[in-house]
């Protein structure tokens, strides 16, 4: 079978390519092709002998994502991806453009088995985990696509990070590798849905990057009735974890809140959330709820998600209202591929 030389990193592609009987330097031409250029196929690489991409041909192969449906959104210039992998499932991803760059939210599983009540991307369980190289080629191929240099990335896309930890790992650690895209830690934020031995592990890897954790909820009862993940871990551990994570990198954590109209929005669980969080130092993210139609969850209204975000600020939390980019190109994660596959 042949290797998937973009999970490989330079280390390791060194060890091939020297295996191979060639000369070391090959293997840093050849990632700097892969992962700088970011070529799609061994003939691209013009450096490199015939022979020697004849030979690359025989014994890797480049995994990428094709497009397979790209939605622009009229508002803003959001631009939502649909690919197909090489086996044909399909993935999500979205480009976003911001004052400081282009920010692009990748996917890490090919659908989810977290069971979020609210989420689109969980309707049909998980299919697979992905790859690093299939995490990279999403970022790669909207670089190529739109001749952009991303800047940023959000793990927040389809599939749960901590379910597929030694990929996404892999993943980041080559996508800030100085000897490719080389995009700095600090610009990269991973969303669980609060697996906490992945949190706890996690800390000791000692990256730069920004934990979010998707609370949406106060209490273990109404987590529990919107996130299966919270049976399993409830609050207490979850809040414990993002406590020792903070000790261990001195890195503020982003709680994720999706408001959800009269569920998890009233004034008392904002309260309730306020002392939860008391004392941290942290970001909270209010998200007024993406209405995906299977699933029932209504949006709070503006003036809920006001007063619910007053009552934050009041206590002195850094609390934001995230802007709803690309609402009309269903933007939400999830409900591009279900739209596709259903058909
Ligand atoms: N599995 C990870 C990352 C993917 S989901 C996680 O749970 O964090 C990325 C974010 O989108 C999470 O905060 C998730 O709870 C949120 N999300 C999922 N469906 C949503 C919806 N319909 N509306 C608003 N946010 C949603």
């Amino acid at each position: 079978m042949k290797k998937d030389i973009l999970s490989l990193n330079l280390d390791e592609l060194t060890a091939e390519i020297t295996a191979l009987g060639q000369p070391k330097f090959r293997a840093k031409q050849i990632y700097r092709w892969l992962h700088k250029v970011m070529v799609t196929d061994f003939n691209s690489m013009s450096d490199i002998s015939l022979e020697l991409r004849r030979i690359l041909d025989d014994n890797f192969v480049i995994f990428g994502c094709s497009i397979e449906k790209k939605l622009v959104s009229e508002y803003d210039d959001t631009i939502k991806y649909l690919f197909r992998l090489h086996d044909g499932e399909f993935i999500e991803s979205v480009l976003m453009k911001y004052r400081y760059g282009y920010t692009v939210c990748v996917s890490s599983q090919v659908g989810c088995r977290m069971g979020c009540t609210f989420c689109a991307s969980t309707l049909a369980g998980v299919v697979r985990s992905l790859n690093a190289s299939e995490i990279l080629s999403q970022i790669y191929a909207i670089s190529r696509d739109n001749d952009i240099r991303v800047s940023h990335i959000v793990m927040m896309g389809m599939g749960e990070p901590f379910d597929n930890y030694d990929n996404v790992l892999r993943f980041l650690r080559l996508i800030s590798d100085e000897n490719g895209l080389n995009i700095s830690m600090r610009h990269i934020s991973l969303s669980t849905c609060g697996i906490v031995p992945g949190i706890y592990k996690l800390m000791e890897e000692n990256l730069q990057l920004t934990l979010s954790i998707s609370l949406h909820a106060p209490d273990d009862n109404i987590r529990s009735s919107m996130m299966p993940v919270n049976k399993k871990w409830n609050i207490a551990e979850l809040i414990a974890a993002c406590k020792e994570y903070f000790e261990k990198t001195s890195r503020r954590i982003s709680f994720e809140y999706a408001l959800v109209n009269g569920v998890n929005d009233t004034e008392e669980c904002a309260y309730k959330l306020a002392s939860l969080l008391k004392g941290m130092l942290c970001h909270v993210n209010l998200i007024p709820v993406n209405e995906v139609t299977e699933t029932g969850c209504k949006k709070s209204t503006p003036e809920r998600v006001r007063r619910f975000s007053d009552i934050l600020a009041k206590k002195g939390f850094a609390v934001t209202v995230r802007r709803e980019l690309g609402s009309d190109i269903n933007a939400a994660c999830g409900q591009l591929r279900r739209s596709t596959v259903k058909k």
